[in-house]
C-alpha cells in the first residue's frame, strides 16, 4: 500500500524492482485515513498485513510531532480498528521499534526491558505498541509487535545517518579521483551507539512471526552495537581511504543533535532465536557498512570498483 503522492513515481523508486514480481501490486491507501483502510481491506480481504507505515525520521518527530503521531501512533489504531470491524482472522503485526528503550534501563534490551522513549516518534511508536497489545488482550486478534533495532539495507532513505555516511563517502571518493577539494561529512553526535542490522534478516524473521501458533511481541536485532563514529570510520576503510591524511573530512554540525538522544542501543534476541530460528549475522554491522558504502560507490560511479 503506498499513498497519494505528486512526487513519487513507484516505477523511478527504489521499489522499481519489485513491480516485475506479476504477484506484487500496489494499492493506494493511507493510514491517517481510516476509510481509505476500510475500503482496501473490503476489496483485499488480506490474511496478513504488515504495518511499516510510520513518520520515521527520528529528528523530524521534533520539527512535525503532529504528523508524527497522526501516521506513528494513531495510524496503528486505524489499522486494527479496521482489522476488527472487517478482516478479524487477518494477522497484523506491528514494526514497533528500538526507540521505544530510548534511555535505556538496561543493556542488552529484550522484550521485558522497560521503555523510555526519548522523541515525539518514540512516543507515538510507544503508543502503536500498547495499542497491538491492548486489541490482541481485548480482541482476541493475531496482533504482534516486532521490536526492530535500526534496520539497513542500500535502500535507506539518505536522512538516516549510515545512508547519508555512505553517500558523504562515495562522493569523497569521486572527488579525490577528480582531484577536487573534497566536501566533508557534516554530522551530529558520533558517539551514539546503534544496533544496525540488516534489514532483509530481521524481516524473514518478522515473516515468521505471523506463522507461530500463538501472537506475541521479538525484539529483532544484530546483538552487537557500534557507535557512529565506528560507522564512519569503517565506511572510509571500505572505500580505502585514511581519512587521517586529509583533515577535514568529518565536521560536526550541532543541527543535526537532538533535543533528547538515545545514547545506546543493543538488541537481546535471544526469544527470537529460541522460537522462530532466528539467526542474527556474527559480521551483521561490517556487511552493512561494505554493502551500503558499495552500493553508493557504484552510483557515485567511482573508479575503485570499477573492475
Ligand atoms: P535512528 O536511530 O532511528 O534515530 O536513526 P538515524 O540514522 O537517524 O540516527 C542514528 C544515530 O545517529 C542517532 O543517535 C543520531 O543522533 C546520530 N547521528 C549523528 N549524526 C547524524 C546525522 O547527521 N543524521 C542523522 N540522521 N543521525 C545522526
Amino acid at each position: 500500500m503506498v499513498r497519494r503522492n505528486t512526487s513519487f513515481v513507484p516505477e523511478k523508486s527504489f521499489i522499481a524492482d519489485c513491480l516485475q514480481n506479476p504477484k506484487f501490486h500496489l494499492c493506494k491507501g493511507d493510514v491517517t485515513d481510516p476509510y481509505s483502510l476500510e475500503r482496501l481491506m473490503e476489496q483485499i480481504h488480506p490474511h496478513e498485513f504488515y504495518n511499516c507505515a510510520a513518520q520515521s525520521h527520528v529528528h523530524e518527530s521534533w520539527e512535525y510531532p503532529i504528523a508524527t503521531v497522526d501516521a506513528t501512533a494513531k495510524g496503528v489504531l486505524h489499522c486494527l480498528e479496521v482489522i476488527r470491524k472487517v478482516v478479524p482472522a487477518c494477522r497484523f503485526v506491528q514494526f514497533s521499534s528500538s526507540e521505544l528503550f530510548g534511555m535505556a534501563k538496561e543493556c542488552p534490551q529484550n522484550e521485558n526491558t522497560p521503555f523510555y522513549p526519548r522523541s515525539p516518534y518514540g512516543v507515538s511508536k510507544l503508543f502503536g505498541h500498547w495499542m497491538t497489545v491492548n486489541y490482541r488482550e481485548s480482541y482476541d486478534l493475531f496482533a504482534c509487535n516486532a521490536i526492530l533495532f535500526n534496520m539497513e539495507s542500500p535502500r535507506r532513505g539518505p536522512a538516516f545517518v549510515t545512508q547519508k555516511i555512505a553517500q558523504g563517502v562515495a562522493r569523497i571518493v569521486t572527488q579525490l579521483e577528480l582531484g577536487e577539494q573534497p566536501t566533508p561529512l557534516v554530522l551530529g553526535n558520533l558517539d551514539a551507539r546503534r544496533d544496525w542490522n540488516d534489514a532483509r534478516r530481521s524481516i524473514r524473521t518478522v515473516v515468521k512471526m505471523l506463522e507461530q501458533n500463538e501472537p506475541e511481541d521479538y525484539v529483532i536485532g544484530s546483538g552487537r552495537t557500534h557507535s557512529v563514529r565506528e560507522f564512519v570510520l569503517a565506511a572510509f576503510d571500505t572505500a580505502q581511504i585514511d581519512p587521517s591524511k586529509y583533515g577535514g573530512l568529518v565536521m560536526i554540525d550541532p543541527q543535526f543533535k537532538r533535543p533528547a538522544e538515545v545514547p545506546l542501543l543493543c538488541a537481546d534476541p535471544r526469544k527470537a532465536m529460541k522460537e522462530l530460528g532466528y539467526e542474527p549475522h556474527n559480521q551483521a554491522f561490517e556487511l552493512i557498512v561494505a554493502e551500503m558504502v558499495e552500493a553508493a560507490m557504484r552510483n557515485h560511479d567511482c573508479g575503485l570498483l570499477r573492475p
